[in-house]
């Protein structure tokens, strides 16, 4: 159901108050990478509504390594997360880690957000494809092509048809960068598949300094849209601060990437 074969016309999702993802536009999302204070959101906030960005992301349930780093402020953050950008006119993308929050999370999300530790967490998927809610999935850590559109299927199968596809870099031999953003997946899986892809260069790359060039040869790949981490103070922040872009940076870099989307 997500093949080019069984449906050519690409899919465009519709978010409502103008903002869309999918061909023939260029969705832009920026955020932390987890949410910390209402005085950290407001900030974000601000930043992007001064440059024109209208989707945010930011965990509020935070898949860690190690079991005592932050694990994000849970539904108390994600409540406040909603009220403000609403206010504001703002998106939301949020990662949601498991079945049993898909239902205490839903009114309080625009985009479910499937990480990659769980893109095969089939049990999630499932429970995904019975809500009326655009879902991003990103690419397992060693998930194939092949993998991350098995697991848009499901959710697809199960009713919701409101899928990204998200490639975030996978786990190589390399050791030099925290993954490998395979930009080769872009034009693969828009070969491949009708649903909007968006890349991910934060955790595709894992190194501030290198974030702006992998998100700008993500659009020159063909990507539908770009997702990544901005914060006042990366320095400070409680997670992915290395990988993390300050608003200066995120600044340039939405300019950059509308130019360069503009050659396409
Ligand atoms: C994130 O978006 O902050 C995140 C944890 O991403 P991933 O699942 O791709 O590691
Ligand atoms: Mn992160």
């Amino acid at each position: 159901l997500v093949s080019r074969k069984w449906r050519v016309k690409p899919t465009v999702l519709d978010l409502g108050d103008g903002v869309t993802i999918g061909e023939g536009t260029l969705a832009l999302c920026a955020g932390p990478c987890s949410i910390e204070s209402e005085a950290q959101m407001e900030k974000v906030m601000n930043h992007l509504l001064e440059n024109g960005v209208r989707l945010m992301r930011g965990g509020v349930f935070k898949p860690r390594s190690s079991p005592y780093s932050f694990r994000g402020l849970g539904m108390d953050g994600l409540r406040l997360f909603h009220s403000m950008a609403r206010e504001r006119g703002i998106k939301i993308v949020t990662e949601v880690m498991q079945v049993s929050q898909v239902e205490e999370m839903h009114d309080f999300v625009d985009v479910f957000q499937v990480g990659a530790r769980n893109t095969q967490n089939f049990n999630l998927l499932d429970a995904l494809g019975g809500v009326d809610k655009p879902v991003m999935i990103k690419r397992g850590i060693s998930g194939t092509i092949e993998e991350l559109l098995s697991s848009a299927e499901y959710v697809f199968s199960g009713g919701n048809e409101k899928l990204i596809l998200c490639e975030r870099g996978i786990r190589t031999f390399e050791t030099a960068s925290r993954n490998t953003l395979d930009l080769n997946a872009v034009p693969i899986l828009k070969e491949k598949s009708h649903l909007p892809v968006i890349v991910d260069p934060s955790h595709g790359i894992g190194i501030r300094e290198y974030v702006p060039a992998m998100a700008l040869a993500g659009v020159l790949a063909g990507a539908d849209g770009i997702v990544y981490e901005t914060h006042e103070t990366p320095e400070t922040a409680a997670s992915d601060g290395q990988q993390t872009l300050n608003f200066d940076e995120s600044a340039k870099l939405v300019r950059n990437l509308r130019r360069v989307f503009a050659l396409r």
